[in-house]
């Protein structure tokens, strides 16, 4: 057993660190206060070959593995997790794309998605239906001219801002499996979107529901075959659950290295507040918590990678372990900056704010423990 990184990986991660420290970590609170990611900042990415990090070689992606795609989201929101993880999703659809569509949907779609000259958002939560996912209702008809799509989508990151939504719909029964998945382009004849979401954080994501009107969706436009689409969805959860984790890990080591520099700063009583045994403790705690967390993240992404049977109760645990561990973490670090931490000069807030919703998406955190206990009960 080998827990260090190899040079290549150290390499990804040292790449995706310094990118996120030049281009992004300065601009994290104006795009915040714009709520909205430039779009030029995508093809920066793309060109570092992040626009499909685990798409194959043979598709044009990097072919990584899912252990370094979470370095990569690790270090990029180590400067903002609410960027880093919006191409989380964008990775997630052209994913889904590369490993289910055909191969003329690949050839007419991956190229621009790769390079990130279109950007991708994922349509799966309505209204109606959130964690119990599969009771869908937005409904795809097919007619003479291609699909005719009517329903709604909620809380979509990126929608009215993304080129291009992959989105699940029911084409068959009531069951998961009536459901397919079809990309949605920017543009579509009876496509809309709602007002801009006010959210607690991810503010720099347009956040909107995503309406379909009687939307034509070209035939071709379907992802792999009908019927499929939860399944397809279902795939790339896995990975999302690691990326999302690798998110809140990453914001999580700069609120404790803003934290430990911040409290050789501050005095009071006479002395640095880190002479404070009490507040020392702290910082331990935090320290491990953060290790223990990146291991268990690492664990759980080998065992996807390697297809290992409890692959996806390791993602499941992982995501609550870590999402958990680094919201409890930034919180603390904000008070230890006392007043100042709740100020957003300092970067803790901002970081308290962004990590919350990780404990709530991609599956929250209670649907986590329903999977980690169904496969307890399940092997006992
Ligand atoms: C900022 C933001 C961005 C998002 N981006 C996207 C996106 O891009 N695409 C997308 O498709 N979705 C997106 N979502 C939606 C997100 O995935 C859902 O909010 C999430 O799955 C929970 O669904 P819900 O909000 O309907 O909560 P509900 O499913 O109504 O859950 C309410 C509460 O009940 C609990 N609960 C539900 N069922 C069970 C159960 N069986 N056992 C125990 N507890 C249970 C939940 O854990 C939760 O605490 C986003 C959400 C947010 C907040």
């Amino acid at each position: 057993m080998d827990f260090a990184l190899t040079d290549e990986q150290t390499a990804i991660f040292d790449m995706a660190h310094a990118f996120g420290q030049e281009h992004i970590a300065p601009n994290a609170r104006a795009w915040e206060a714009e709520g909205c990611i430039p779009k030029a900042l995508w093809p920066q990415i793309g060109e570092l070959g992040f626009g499909g990090l685990y798409v194959s070689e043979e598709s044009g992606g990097s072919g990584l593995s899912r252990l370094d795609a979470t370095l990569v989201f690790e270090a990029l929101s180590m400067a903002c997790p609410s960027v880093a993880a919006f191409l989380s999703i964008h990775n997630m659809c052209v994913k889904m794309i590369d490993t289910f569509g055909s191969d003329d949907l690949k050839a007419r779609v991956l190229p621009k998605a790769l390079s990130m000259e279109t950007v991708y958002s994922y349509c799966l939560t309505e209204p109606g239906s959130g964690s119990d996912a599969a009771a869908l209702k937005t409904r795809a008809t097919q007619t003479n001219e291609g699909y005719r799509l009517t329903g709604t989508k909620a809380f979509i990151s990126g929608g009215g801002y993304s080129d291009a939504y992959v989105v699940m719909c029911r084409t068959g029964d009531e069951s998961p499996r009536g459901i397919s998945a079809m990309i949605v382009e920017d543009g579509a004849e009876g496509l809309s979107f709602g007002g801009l979401e006010d959210k607690m954080g991810w503010k720099s994501q347009p956040t909107r529901q995503v309406q379909f009107d009687d939307c034509l969706v070209p035939a071709e436009n379907l992802l792999g075959e009908e019927g499929q689409g939860f399944k397809y969805a279902m795939a790339g959860l896995d990975g999302g659950r690691l990326n999302i984790s690798a998110c809140s890990l990453g914001a999580a080591q700069t609120g404790l290295n803003l934290t430990l520099d911040y409290m050789g700063e501050r005095k009071a009583f006479g002395q640095p507040i880190d002479q404070f045994q009490a507040l020392q403790f702290r910082l331990a705690d935090m320290e491990i918590t953060l290790q223990a967390a990146r291991v268990f993240l690492r664990q759980a992404a080998w065992k996807l990678d390697s297809g290992a049977h409890d692959a996806t109760p390791h993602c499941a645990m992982a995501k609550k372990f870590v999402t958990e561990a680094g919201s409890e973490v930034v919180d603390q670090c904000l008070q230890l900056h006392g007043g100042y931490g709740y100020l957003a000069d300092y970067g803790i807030e901002k970081l308290v704010r962004d990590l919350r919703v990780h404990q709530i998406l991609e599956g929250t955190n209670e649907i986590m423990r329903v999977i980690v206990a169904r496969h307890l009960l399940k092997n006992r």
